[in-house]
């Protein structure tokens, strides 16, 4: 059954993400609860309630999910836990299912690969002398990663020869890890589909990824340089993953692309960074689909709103640019209103639509 207009969503998290649900919320008429522990609380401050507390107080989420009709989250790390807990008093879209496989890195490379899906060649590690046959079998360069609360390239080191593994073992904490062989990528590509109550899926054209030091920098629409044939393979293990989850809501996966087809690297069970060009770039948002989907309406349109958008991060202090960036008409600037500007921190973004481009009208759509 929908849960229409005028009723009040929840959120778990508090930052950019919640932020911009609230947002796309709004229009649609419905009102939104943040719930999150931090003292900042960016997604708050756009918000007709916040309740600051802890994900494992049990007392705050039962008032909390006594003030909602449906509650989401945007922010992966949120315990699945506190998601199974709320469940048993309202409707959570995604469920708790798609964190416990988002949130472990190995449980996720198993569940893509049931599916059919290629994760990069990984080995779970959880000794020193499991790192060690790891890296013989796996060669170098490779990466270690953590398996849990890794994001943003934390929680990984590189290893370029096997004898700096004692020091990258150490470096993580010498437990709960997953080695995994290096992937000569071409391109980093995104997948983001919107699941409906219904099972009816949308999804976006998919979007290339640039990324420095772990952290994405910058996605263009549309993803030249990948094989047609991939885009679709893609797609398919994105679609499937979301019906086997039996997933409401946005899903984002992300790729690499190569000589020899796309090789599976994460999930998000949320809206992601790489989607959100589609504010002003697609005919609905990734956030509004996410309202939608959550809400038990149908998805909107996915058509493109020009031929040719760029979205880039504004990470730490970019201040000195906003002027240039408010005087230029192609130029869509969002600060997150976040107070400290630490380096690589996500303070806002800008996504530029390329107006002057050949465009075809509202109908254009990019294969
Ligand atoms: P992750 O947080 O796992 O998505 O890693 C952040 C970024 O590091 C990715 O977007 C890639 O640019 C790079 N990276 C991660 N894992 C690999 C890998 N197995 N091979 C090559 N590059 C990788």
């Amino acid at each position: 059954m929908a849960i229409l207009p005028g009723a009040t969503i929840g959120i778990l998290g508090g930052g950019q993400l919640g932020r911009m649900l609230a947002l796309a919320a709004a229009p649609l008429g419905y009102r939104v609860h943040i719930y999150a522990p931090e003292s900042e609380l960016v997604a708050a401050d756009v918000a007709a309630r916040c309740t600051r507390a802890a994900y494992e107080d049990r007392v705050a989420l039962s008032a909390f999910a006594a003030a909602c009709d449906v509650i989401t989250y945007e922010f992966e790390n949120v315990p699945s836990d506190t998601v199974a807990f709320l469940e048993g008093l309202k409707p959570v879209r995604p469920g708790h299912e798609a964190l416990d496989v988002a949130q472990d890195r190995l449980a996720e490379k198993r569940f893509v690969e049931a599916l059919g899906g290629r994760p990069a060649p990984y080995r779970a590690v959880d000794s020193l002398a499991d790192l060690e046959a790891a890296l013989e079998a796996l060669g170098t360069p490779a990466i270690l990663k953590t398996r849990r609360f890794g994001y943003d390239g934390k929680g990984q080191v590189r290893i370029d020869r096997a004898d700096q593994s004692a020091a990258a073992f150490a470096a993580l904490g010498g437990q709960g890890l997953v080695l995994e062989g290096f992937v000569a990528f071409h391109t980093e590509f995104s997948v983001i589909v919107a699941r409906a109550l219904d099972g009816h899926e949308a999804h976006y054209p998919v979007c290339l990824n640039s990324h420095e030091g772990g952290i994405l920098a910058r996605t263009d629409i549309p993803a030249t340089g990948i094989a047609a044939a991939d885009v679709d393979a893609a797609i398919d293990l994105v679609v499937r993953v979301a019906d086997r989850l039996g997933y409401v809501g946005v899903l984002t996966c992300e790729f690499f692309a190569t000589e020899k087809g796309p090789v599976f690297n994460e999930m998000a069970p949320r809206v992601h960074n790489s989607g959100h060009w589609t504010i002003e770039g697609a005919r609905t948002s990734q956030f509004t689909q996410h309202v939608r989907a959550i809400c038990g309406l149908p998805p909107g349109p996915v058509d493109l709103l020009a031929r040719r958008i760029e979205m880039q991060n504004l990470l730490g202090d970019t201040s000195a640019r906003w002027p240039a960036l408010l005087a230029d008409p192609q130029a869509h600037l969002h600060l997150y209103g976040k107070s400290e500007a630490a380096a690589g921190r996500k303070m806002g973004h800008v996504t530029f639509v390329m107006q002057g481009d050949p465009f075809t009208g509202l109908r254009a759509v990019l294969e």
